[in-house]
């Protein structure tokens, strides 16, 4: 079993129901058990602005599966939740990133574990630390409640709520 994190994100639509229904299913993918879920934070959209304000949690996985597995199934995921790929950081009913992979690290063209923003992105290290502060990253060993001190990480994200499931 590896603990792995992943990233969600929705901005079309009813932003919470399609985080719930991405929960949903990524408790029933094979091999994995969902272990907990962040509280729900609300994200002004960073690169492309000119689109609807983020819904974004983090979710943590204990899973058997290969990393590239766990890639394929969030994929599968996105796709039932009807996720149009359009242009990359544009709107999108759902996105499923793996952020961590136990303590592995992986730089292939189509997968990059620890995901290569996550140090810059308040809406990811916030729910991080959420769940779990002194959690360390590979490769750079940087923990989480450090990246927390960073002001300029903090950035525009606001609670939401808890999320119940
Ligand atoms: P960003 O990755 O900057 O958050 P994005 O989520 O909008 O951008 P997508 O269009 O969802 O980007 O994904 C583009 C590709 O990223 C996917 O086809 C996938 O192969 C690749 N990818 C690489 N590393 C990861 C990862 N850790 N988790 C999910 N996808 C990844
Ligand atoms: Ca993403
Ligand atoms: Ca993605």
């Amino acid at each position: 079993m590896t603990r792995a994190f992943v990233g969600l994100g929705s901005n079309l639509g009813e932003r919470e129901r399609f985080i719930r229904q991405a929960v949903e299913e990524m408790a029933r993918m094979p091999r994995t058990q969902l272990v907990r879920v962040s509280s729900l934070y609300d994200t002004e959209p960073v690169g492309d602005q000119d689109q609807p304000s983020f819904l974004n949690a983090v979710a943590v996985l204990d899973t058997e599966l290969k990393p590239r597995e766990l890639l394929w199934n969030l994929q599968l995921i996105e796709k039932r939740l009807g996720r149009v790929r359009a242009r990359r950081w544009g709107p999108r009913t759902i996105d499923l990133d793996i952020l961590l992979y136990g303590e592995m690290v992986i730089e292939q063209e189509d997968l990059v574990i620890p995901h290569p923003e996550l140090e810059n992105r308040a809406f990811v290290i916030i729910p991080l630390y959420e769940l779990d502060p002194e959690l360390r990253l590979p490769g750079s060993g940087q923990m989480v409640k450090d990246l927390m001190k960073t002001p300029r990480k903090r950035g525009s994200v606001r609670y939401k709520g808890k999320f119940w499931f």
